[in-house]
């Protein structure tokens, strides 16, 4: 600012400029701008009044004020261009997106290790042929025992712990209704898969190859058991079925199963439905069969029952005995959930406990 005679403008150019340094948004500085600068600002009714000064002294007042005038509209400039760059270099970086950020995740659900196991068991068998059939959950006494060679009164029917339905009404097939109410109990939960075994041979004929997964029912609960858990049969017939195919059809599938070249062995065993009849153990899978807890010691694992199915069972359903033999398989669905994925307690499977659950994911 150069030198003035006029103390009065050089006050007010001064007042201006310190304003403008004030200034820290545009739209303040705008105001400042308006108040000096403007159709009634400061400086504007200066040059305006330099119509009433004498005129040898016009020129000169007029030099000057344009002077200020100036000075105050670069100051202006200045300071607008400076507010800018910061407004945007903080509007750029308030809205930054950190692209090195890692994403936030879904919590994603998973498939209960149960429907897990029951999938994997029936790819297997699909893969090999197999159809998938499903039946009735309450189920007449006569396809739950009597048709699978366990008459009113065969001891194996306190190995089946039952729940009986005694007010169910409908859902069974006609003839069995009529068969099932010569009893005084008609209805059960059914006890096993085994049922929907009679019905599909009662409703097709040989040759048979399904496989039966499915919730049953027994009264018992501790430990190793709940009320409802999981099975899957298994059943062939067809001519010339033996021992041997059975055998053959449980190894791979084992083998399979638990990913491991498993040593398999056949144990006698009885089933009223089955004759012969076998239990199917494995080498202990926790520990190879050295012996332990799992395996209290013996190195073997019980895994499921299997046998070649009683001719009484193709009589009930009008198959000729003489022409088809076949084979059936029963396994516990939790139980080789257990094993295969080191599980411990049975009842976890129920408790649907989101931190067990989420380790099968
Ligand atoms: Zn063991």
């Amino acid at each position: 600012m150069s030198e003035s005679n006029n103390p009065q403008l050089e006050a007010l150019a001064a007042e201006a400029l310190a304003e403008i340094n004030a200034a820290r948004e545009t739209v303040l500085l705008d105001k400042v701008r308006v108040n000096y600068l403007g159709k009634k600002g400061s400086i504007t009714q200066l040059l305006k009044a330099l119509g009433k000064l004498p005129g040898d002294e016009r020129a000169a007042a007029g030099a000057e004020i344009n002077r200020v005038k100036q000075e105050v509209q670069s100051a202006l400039e200045h300071q607008r261009v400076a507010l800018e760059n910061a407004e945007l270099a903080a509007r750029l970086a308030s809205e930054k997106i950190d692209v090195s950020l890692a994403g936030r995740g879904r919590p994603q659900g998973s498939v209960h290790p149960v429907t897990r196991t029951i999938e994997r068991i029936q790819m297997y068998f699909e893969q090999v042929g197999y159809a998938v059939a499903e039946g009735p959950e309450i189920e007449d006494d006569y396809h739950n025992f009597e048709a699978l060679n366990i008459p009113a009164h065969h001891p194996a029917r306190a190995m089946h712990d039952t729940f009986y339905v005694s007010d169910f009404i409908g859902g069974a097939s006609q003839e069995s209704e009529a068969v099932a109410s010569s009893n005084d109990i008609k209805y059960v939960l059914r006890t096993h898969t085994s049922p929907v075994q009679v019905r599909v041979m009662e409703n097709s004929e040989p040759p048979v190859r399904i496989i039966c997964p499915g919730r049953v029912y027994r009264c018992d609960s501790d430990l190793t058991h709940t009320p409802m858990f999981h099975q899957v049969e298994g059943l062939v017939v067809d001519e010339h079925v033996t021992f041997a195919h059975l055998k053959g059809v449980i190894q791979s599938f084992l083998k399979v199963f638990f990913e491991k070249d498993l040593a398999v062995r056949f144990r006698p065993s009885y089933f009223p439905f089955t004759e012969p009849s076998a239990e199917v153990d494995i080498a202990c899978v926790m520990c190879n069969g050295q012996g332990c807890r799992v395996c209290k010691n013996t190195g073997w694992l019980e895994v499921m029952g299997c046998g070649m199915v009683h001719p009484n069972v193709f009589s009930h359903v009008g198959y000729d005995t003489e022409k088809y033999t076949g084979f059936a398989f029963g396994m516990g669905v939790e139980r080789l959930a257990m094993l295969r994925y080191g599980v411990n307690d049975l009842r976890l499977f129920f408790d649907n406990d989101v931190r067990f659950l989420a380790q099968f994911s």
